[in-house]
């Protein structure tokens, strides 16, 4: 078995077909008609720009638009006026145009290369590529065919190239093998576009395996398995079968409502970190956002970010969601949250110090220059606000000071916002529980936190392996806290989500529809998941679960029982 990096989901049963690329061999020479040449030149790039444009072509239709604009991105770089000029510069010093290409290419691929940073990385890959396309069409090369590989193929190559995968026929071509790449690489981006299993990162891929061979691709676990007997293939058959089945049942959810099987509705939101992240929302058929982590767009810089460049992040997310509700949590640092430029004090105890509301209530001009940041943006859709870690009314209150501070600040300068925002109150810690009846006459609405509920509820860090034992949603307390919290909303009136990781785990949606959660907020890969869990019960087969479960005194007999019936 040869070990790699999953990066494009399910299984693939077939014979290896090795893509070596091809060896572009010239003598560089000097030329002496620089005209002629550098006619020869732009005639390759007239040519490699009329093939790319097919390619695209091909691959919008076999892949998807994202996937085209790849290829279609290498005629910009192609027609980069600097990398021409460059290019005609060594021909007119009288350079052959292959050797003119790869010297400018080479200075373009190292500079990239040296960067570090994984996006700036890939341009390297688009550069290789480009240079590949232009010096085999000055040297007249015929490229590979991957488009006449016979059905069952699995493709092993050392990269593969946006125009490699242009010629990939869906149909034929069942797993994808490379020995460079990670999970966001181009290789990784077009094996999941086209739904092939991919394995990337294979050590002597190209060496261990050869043409004609049997091998397995393990898309799931990053594994490929050689010189399979007859009975792992067929383990491996019935692997496959039930992974397309659920694919295919879970296609057929994509558009429609979330319902349960006895037909009451509920909403299914996302969780997202980035305005990035929307588009991902919208691709999984996420019905808004139920949590927008805004901690991302203080991470990874040096200094606060300003009240526009937030501005732009929230409404870019709730233009990306077209109008659908985006509920935004305002800054949620510390515990294992760290922003290094804000100075946080080291604590003997940061899961219980100074953070997220805490903080915030502390650092008013940071906290308001959101909360405006926030309601500017709840002009361009429906966006709501969220505080975190609430513990007591106060906070709540206080925070809900400030959004009027806020909304009157934008009033005097005549910029439009939401009158009506609404605020809620991501309910994760014990204390917001137990105040959950008093908190839900306040809040506009509640989002159950389960990762740190469960934490705050068993004082069991949701990160130290020596209690994750007791770090479980299925502990009668937390089970009890989570129903609470339920409860107190609904007498209240008002809605309730979870955005916990509890509200994707197929064994809490009997208990969450039993006692009354009215929305889902999960991870983009969840969402269709969770619509097809909730389409199994009926209100009364949850009603029954959820009484059964709340009889039992230990997580334990709980998990055991639920292992039997979901
Ligand atoms: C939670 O605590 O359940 C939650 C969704 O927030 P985070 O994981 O960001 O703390
Ligand atoms: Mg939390």
């Amino acid at each position: 078995m040869l070990k790699g990096i999953g990066a494009s989901d399910g299984y693939g049963i077939g014979r290896v077909m090795v893509v070596v690329e091809q060896k572009l061999e010239y003598t560089p020479k000097e030329i002496a008609d620089v005209d002629a040449e550098l006619e020869r030149f732009h005639n390759a790039v007239e040519k490699f720009c009329e093939h790319t444009l097919e390619q695209a072509d091909a691959i919008r239709k076999s892949a998807g638009e994202k996937e085209a604009l790849i290829m279609e991105g290498h005629i910009a770089i192609v027609r980069d006026p600097f990398m021409n000029g460059e290019i005609e510069n060594l021909i007119k010093a009288h350079q052959c145009a292959e050797a003119a290409v790869e010297q400018i290419c080479k200075m373009f691929i190292d500079m990239f290369s040296a960067t570090g940073d994984e996006l700036t990385m890939q341009r390297a890959t688009d550069v290789k590529d480009i240079r590949d396309g232009l010096i085999s069409i000055l040297l007249g090369i015929q490229e590979i065919k991957i488009s006449d590989a016979p059905a069952g193929t699995v493709i092993v190559t050392k990269e593969l190239t946006p125009s490699m995968t242009a010629g990939i026929n869906k149909e034929n071509i069942v797993g994808i093998i490379t020995e460079t790449g990670s999970q966001t690489s181009h290789s990784a981006i077009l094996a999941r576009a086209l739904e092939i299993p991919a394995v990337l990162s294979v050590p002597g891929a190209l060496s261990s395996l050869s043409s004609e061979e049997q091998v397995i691709v393990d898309g799931f676990k990053g594994e490929v398995i050689t010189a399979p007997d007859a009975a792992v293939i067929e383990d491996y058959t019935a692997k496959r079968e039930a992974f397309l089945r659920e694919k295919r049942e879970l296609e057929n959810l994509r558009g429609k409502p979330t319902v349960s099987a006895s037909g009451e509705e509920y909403e299914l939101f996302c969780n997202i970190g980035t305005p990035k992240d929307a588009t991902k929302a919208m691709a999984a058929d996420g019905e808004g956002v139920g949590l927008f982590r805004t901690e991302f767009l203080f991470m990874d810089r040096n200094a606060l970010p300003t009240e526009d460049e937030q501005f732009e992040a929230y409404k870019q997310a709730s233009l990306i969601m077209k109008g659908k509700p985006v509920i935004i949590r305002t800054l949620d640092i510390g515990g294992d949250k760290d922003i290094p430029y804000l100075g946080l004090a080291k604590e003997e105890n940061p899961f219980m110090g100074f953070r997220a509301i805490r903080y915030c209530l502390k650092n008013r001009d940071m906290f308001k220059s959101q909360i405006k940041a926030i309601l500017r943006a709840s002009a361009f859709g429906d966006i709501r606000i969220m505080f975190p870690l609430i513990t007591a009314v106060e906070e709540l209150r206080a925070g809900k000071e400030l959004v009027e501070e806020a909304k009157a600040d934008l009033r005097a300068s005549d910029i439009k916002f939401d009158e009506n925002i609404k605020v809620g109150v991501m309910t994760e810690t014990a204390a917001s529980g137990v105040i959950a009846d008093l908190l839900a006459d306040e809040a506009d609405f509640f989002s159950i936190g389960t990762n740190d509920l469960t934490g705050y509820t068993m004082a069991a860090d949701r990160g130290n392996g020596d209690v994750s034992y007791l770090y479980s949603p299925l502990q009668p307390s937390v089970l009890r806290m989570i129903r609470r919290i339920i409860n107190c909303a609904t007498e209240k009136g008002i809605p309730v989500g979870m955005c916990g990781e509890a509200a994707a785990n197929p064994k809490m949606i009997p208990l969450l529809i039993s006692f009354g959660l009215t929305e889902f907020s999960v991870s983009a890969p969840s969402v269709l998941k969770v619509r097809s869990a909730i389409s199994k019960w009926t209100k009364a087969e949850a009603d029954k679960i959820a009484e059964k479960v709340m009889s039992f005194k230990t997580e334990s007999e709980v998990t055991a029982y639920l292992d039997t019936v979901v």
